[in-house]
């Protein structure tokens, strides 16, 4: 997973590993409270999972907005699946910086959007070519699409519609 770009190892035994794994595995089934169809795995939340110890699992959250009263249910439920999973002790650690952007979204959360209807983020956080007008339409493909409003179901994302299709879908911003 290249969200954990520039971490130190995190384990060496093939026992930890296999725990590990397991806690990966885990998160997956945790979904974000304010967008379910993505777990925070797939947004690209978790930096790190480590084994400090043979009986304890530390995991490095970055939040998606600072702030976001979701983050603390996403803490509760980080610690309920791995003590779950078996696991004695469970560390959740926060991590600022560098600070989540949608560009940390994995390839699988954006295929989900896609799936699901809602025309993922692109382009590169900062660089404004991700929110222009001409999103691709996540039905027929087509940039022949227009804005309708500037705010969707959550503030995360646009409304848009399809010129071609005429379908209406969602667009979730580069933030
Ligand atoms: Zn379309």
């Amino acid at each position: 997973v290249s969200a954990v770009a520039g971490a130190t190892p995190a384990v060496v035994s093939d026992f930890g590993s296999a725990i590990v794994a397991a806690a990966w595995q885990a998160l997956e089934t945790v979904m974000d409270p304010e967008l379910p169809l993505l777990s925070i795995v797939d947004l690209g939340m978790i930096r790190l999972v480590e084994m400090p110890s043979a009986d304890s699992i530390r995991i490095s959250v970055c939040p998606t907005y600072s702030g976001c009263p979701a983050y603390r249910v996403i803490r509760e439920r980080i610690r309920e699946v791995i003590l779950k999973s078996g696991v004695q002790h469970v560390e959740v650690r926060e991590v600022l910086t560098p600070p989540w952007t949608s560009d940390w979204i994995t390839e699988r959360g954006r295929a989900i959007l896609r799936e699901s209807g809602i025309a993922p983020p692109i382009g590169r956080f900062g660089s404004n070519l991700g929110n222009s007008e001409h999103i691709p339409c996540p039905h027929c493909g087509s940039v022949r699409t227009e804005r309708i409003s500037e705010f969707g179901s959550t503030a995360c994302k646009a409304q848009h519609r399809c010129l071609e299709c005429l379908e209406p879908f969602e667009y979730f911003k580069c933030i």
